[in-house]
Formats: structure tokens, C-alpha cells, sequence
């Protein structure tokens, strides 16, 4: 794809791929560019995302007398599109 300028800053747009999408995000107002197609192949990985959360979830673990307090849980994205906005 070429380089392209944002519309809203004209900043440069990097250019960011995510499985089957490609966005551009503006490296300075982190604004985003993408395709109509693009948008719905988004909507559905959020939505894959969240059918799949609960099978990613751990069991409560039995409580017992010599239990330890356990390691704090990584912090995680609240949804697919938030790593859009990262870094
Ligand atoms: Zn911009």
C-alpha cells in the first residue's frame, strides 16, 4: 500500500496488519483508516473474541487450609479492538 497522509492532522500513517485486516493508524492523532470490509472482519474478531472468553477462563481452584494468595492476574484487554490502540 503507499504511504498515506491523515486527514485530520496530516501526519504520516503507519500501516498495521491484523490477521486478515490492515488498518493505517495515524502515528500522531492515533486516528484509524480502514476499509468497509475491513471494519466487518473487526466486528466479527471482537465478537469471536468475547464467544471465546469464557473458554479461556480458569477454574476456581479449591480452597484449602495451606492456600497462598495467588499471583496477581496478568492485566487483559477488555475487548479484541483494544489492541488497536496500543502501542
Ligand atoms: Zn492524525
Amino acid at each position: 500500500m503507499d504511504a498515506m497522509t491523515c486527514p485530520r492532522c496530516q501526519g504520516s500513517m503507519a500501516t498495521k496488519a491484523y490477521s486478515d485486516v490492515t488498518v493505517r493508524q495515524c502515528e500522531s492523532c492515533q486516528g484509524l483508516f480502514l476499509e468497509q470490509a475491513d471494519l466487518g472482519a473487526l466486528v466479527e474478531a471482537e465478537n469471536d473474541w468475547h464467544a471465546h472468553r469464557s473458554a479461556h477462563t480458569a477454574p476456581m481452584p479449591r480452597i484449602t487450609a495451606d492456600m497462598t494468595a495467588p499471583p496477581p492476574a496478568a492485566p487483559r484487554s477488555r475487548s479484541f479492538l483494544e489492541a488497536l490502540f496500543r502501542g
